[in-house]
């Protein structure tokens, strides 16, 4: 169940994002709600803005009936409602979705562009207050650049930009006040819903927008989009800490490293590999994602002997899935045997490998106790890891 906001438990808001468009001014075979922004589709990032908003009870995706299996790639594993497919027009679309939703009726409805994915929590909270007034709220930008009429290639006129603002999405909506609008204007061509309050003389109040919940419609728009994307993530650290024994004769494996000339090898549940459990769980604990043994419980026999390269990769894909990106991490290996400095190159270019980081970005250091406690004794090794991640606000 999404978190409810206490001032806003009382409306039940469903967001409907209208997907089904061709995207003929795009140009290539994906539809631009499909295209990869920052590491997942256009139309996922959409999605998970709404599912995550505390006042948005369910999120409703209208897609064209061709998209069925581009929208499971980018959305078959969120929990949203099913979706719904699309008509001939983006009005026909929204419809359709209406439609879907008028059998248990919202009180409120949020209508999207799928191709803008950069909506935020402040200008979804924005709109859904402004419907605690209204049963029409339009959230829009004032023109800045001077306005022409142009004809041909020649300026026909100049028009007054005063009163003239550009119109964004979503716009928040009484459902049944809009559903009952599209019907009265059903096949009219209105260039959006709140033209079609308009038409139905219901006022329509306006809040502010935002600047970068840009429309993408064209590569270039997809490029701006990726820009503000990257200077929306914030980095976040991870720490991880962990112990195993060493005995004869076991087999060791170190970062990934297998170190078969060493008489003593550690010992686990999996391949034991002790700065390969730290790492993945600083990476963990950098995506607030629990720790290693909640991912693979040592209960689980599907994990003896495992290679623990498993458990990283399953971390670092996490991070991509949640459209993070790893930026370092430096592991330190606590131990009298074996030396780590000859083996210290091979494990970098290892763990650059498995995280798709430059070697830059990967520090292995390696320390002794001393010869006092447990790892003083050769008793077992320590490993301690720090990661720093990169994730949407
Ligand atoms: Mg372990």
């Amino acid at each position: 169940m999404p978190r409810r906001c206490p001032e806003e438990a009382f409306l039940h808001a469903i967001a409907l994002i209208v997907a089904s468009g061709r995207g003929q001014r795009f140009g290539g075979a994906l539809p631009k709600q499909y295209q990869p922004l920052a590491g997942r589709p256009v139309l996922r990032h959409c999605a998970l803005r709404f599912a995550r908003h505390p006042g948005i009870a369910g999120v409703r995706v209208v897609i064209h009936p061709e998209d069925q299996v581009d929208y499971q790639a980018a959305c078959g594993d969120l929990a949203l409602l099913p979706p719904v497919a699309g008509g001939a027009t983006r009005q026909e679309s929204v419809l359709c979705g209406l439609e879907s939703l008028a059998d248990q009726p919202p009180e409120l409805v949020l209508v999207h562009d799928g191709a803008r994915p950069l909506v935020d929590d402040g200008l979804i909270d924005r709109v859904l207050a402004g419907l605690a007034e209204h049963a029409a709220v339009l959230p829009a930008l004032p023109v800045t650049d001077s306005l022409k009429r142009v004809e041909g290639d020649l300026v026909a006129g100049s028009v007054a930009r005063e009163g003239l603002q550009r119109a964004q999405t979503p716009q928040g909506f009484r459902f049944a006040e809009l559903l009952a609008a599209h019907r009265r204007f059903a096949g009219q061509a209105l260039t959006d819903d709140t033209a079609l309050m308009e038409a139905a003389g219901i006022p329509v109040a306006v809040v502010a927008g935002a600047e970068a919940n840009l429309k993408i419609t064209t590569a270039e728009d997809l490029a701006r989009a990726q820009a503000l994307l990257a200077g929306q993530l914030i980095p976040c650290t991870g720490q991880g800490f962990d112990v195993h024994r060493l005995e004869p004769g076991a087999r060791l494996v170190l970062l990934g490293v297998p170190l078969p000339d060493e008489p003593f090898g550690l010992v686990g549940h999996s391949d034991a590999d002790v700065g390969l459990h730290a790492l993945t769980d600083a990476l963990l604990g950098a995506l607030g994602a629990g720790d290693i043994g909640s991912h693979f419980p040592p209960s689980e026999p599907q994990w003896r002997g495992a290679d623990s390269t498993l458990f990283l990769e399953h971390a670092r894909q996490l991070i991509e899935a949640a459209g993070g990106r790893i930026l370092h991490v430096d592991v330190t290996l606590i131990c009298e045997r074996p030396k780590i400095g000859p083996h210290r190159a091979a494990m970098v270019a290892r763990l650059a490998g498995l995280l798709r980081l430059p070697e830059r970005r990967v520090s292995v250091k390696a320390t002794t106790t001393e010869r006092l406690g447990f790892t003083g004794r050769g008793e077992g090794i320590a490993a301690q890891a720090v990661a720093t991640v990169a994730l949407p606000a």
